[in-house]
């Protein structure tokens, strides 16, 4: 059993005599950097008093920067088709919904799309689609990854991360032999209840199938796998337990848990009441306490949040836990192209600000942009990554990795004045590094300076 929901009503229920003291030490644990267990997420949840829940959040924080330093990965989605067979009614590109402009784009297109990403800097691409493609069938999405591999322009896209329906273990390993990076599926809401009266029609509907993708997945070879919940369909309590399960199911079963995890909100989309009006809404505050619990309980992985939320609520969340962001995004199939045309997107966002400024926000705020594809190229995925990275090692790696992709985009992409601001910063990031890293770093930088590319450890 992946989702054991008895046990996760039974251990929300417990109450302990003094809360306080118990989630003190849970902090304290926490600080170890080796993770939480399922028993000790109810007393964080509960957390309401003030004093407590910024002890959290601090904690986190420190979590985070521990792990992470200042690095924030940035990646763009890129929507090829909102054609879908399934009936998810909090999406716009459900079958039913017939005011939505269909759109599978062709070959040309993506093309052209590709290239816009690349032309603004993006290294890292995450592509969607709804569930029903063209005629090809998966051959269609197979061929749209070679060709954001192929597109080199003044650079090229490094890693190709996939979002699409759940496959079967023999479509699994073709699309691992196209080398994507993670394959990410969100179980939307692990509550099986819930999940029956949200997906009416089509394959989705089945929650069996969709839970166990990732075993699927990891069969198949692909060992860096991404799994989410649609905040705001059921209670965020069980949701958060429910990811903490599926995780250390992967985990014990495979000898590795998700490589990220997705926290979307529900935002409205099209002709969807209960995108307008989510059945569990999650306040702007319990949000940052999902985010810093889960950096808490599975600090080595990756948070990824999306442009779904604003550059507000973007900046607060950073600091107690995410690690990946998007940025730039469009949610329709042509929207990098079309620019203003969204009758085809699939929810409505809550950030429309470019890459670059999204850039020049983080920067100004003290985080380092990084656009760093090295371990994945390298081989280091799934438990390879985690052996180093769980002792710290793969600190190393990231930091100059992060700089040198940052210098990178300073030269071939920044406006003057972003550029100006990117390298001031640097000096600052390089400067507390561990003094063993500072040369290595400051070479790589160098390296970038007089032309070369792709510099990484
Ligand atoms: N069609 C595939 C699927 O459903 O898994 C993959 C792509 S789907 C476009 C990607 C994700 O978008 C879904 O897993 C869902 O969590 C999210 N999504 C759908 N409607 C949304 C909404 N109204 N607000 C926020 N996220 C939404
Ligand atoms: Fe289709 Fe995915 Fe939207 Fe559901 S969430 S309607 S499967 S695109």
């Amino acid at each position: 059993m992946i989702i054991d929901e008895k046990k996760i009503w039974d251990t929300l229920a417990k109450k302990p005599s003094s809360e306080k003291a118990l989630v003190e030490e849970i902090l304290k644990k926490a600080m170890e950097l080796k993770g939480l267990s399922l028993e000790d997420i109810p007393p964080l949840l509960r957390i309401s008093d003030p004093e407590l829940l910024d002890s959290l959040f601090t904690t986190a924080k420190k979590v985070k920067e521990r792990i992470y330093g200042k690095r924030l990965v940035l990646f763009a989605p890129l929507y090829i088709s909102n054609l879908c067979s399934n009936e998810c009614v909090y999406c716009a590109f459900r079958a039913t919904n017939k005011g939505l402009k269909r759109r599978a784009l062709n070959y040309d297109e993506i093309k052209k799309e590709v290239e816009l990403l690349v032309d603004q800097g993006h290294k890292r691409i995450l592509l969607v689609a709804g569930e029903s493609y063209p005629r090809e069938g998966l051959d269609y999405i197979l061929k749209a990854i070679d060709i954001i591999y192929s597109v080199k322009n003044r650079g090229e896209i490094r890693r190709v991360n996939v979002n699409i329906a759940p496959l079967k273990t023999e479509e699994f390993k073709k699309l691992k032999e196209r080398h994507i990076g993670t394959y990410q599926l969100f179980q939307e809401t692990y509550h099986r209840e819930t999940y029956k009266k949200v997906h009416l029609g089509g394959v989705k509907k089945d929650y069996d199938f969709r839970i166990t993708a990732m075993d699927r997945a990891m069969e198949a070879g692909i060992d860096d796998v991404g799994i989410g919940v649609l905040f705001g369909l059921f209670d965020y309590r069980f949701e958060v337990m429910a990811i903490l399960q599926h995780a250390n199911y992967l985990d014990s079963k495979y000898g590795v848990g998700p490589h990220t995890i997705s926290v979307p909100r529900l935002e409205p989309a099209a002709g969807s009441k209960i995108s307008e009006h989510p059945p569990f809404p999650v306040s702007d505050v319990d949000f940052r306490k999902i985010v810093a619990i889960l950096r808490l309980a599975v600090p080595y992985t990756g948070i990824i949040l999306s442009t779904r939320e604003t550059a507000e609520i973007r900046r607060e969340t950073f600091a107690v836990g995410v690690s990946q962001i998007s940025a730039g995004s469009r949610t329709n199939p042509g929207g990098y192209s079309l620019d203003e045309e969204f009758d085809a997107s699939q929810f409505s966002l809550g950030d429309h600000r470019s890459l670059a400024e999204v850039i020049e926000d983080i920067t100004k705020l003290g985080y380092i942009p990084s656009f760093c594809t090295a371990c994945y190229r390298l081989g280091r995925t799934g438990k390879d990554f985690m052996d180093l990275a769980k002792p710290g090692e793969i600190q190393n790696h990231c930091s100059p990795n992060a700089l040198a992709t940052f210098a990178e985009y300073l030269e071939d992409y920044a406006p003057e004045n972003l550029k100006n601001i990117g390298y001031e910063m640097m000096e600052k990031h390089i400067l507390e590094l561990p003094s063993n890293l500072q040369e290595k770093a400051r070479k790589m930088v160098q390296f970038v300076k007089e032309g070369k590319r792709d510099v990484y450890l």
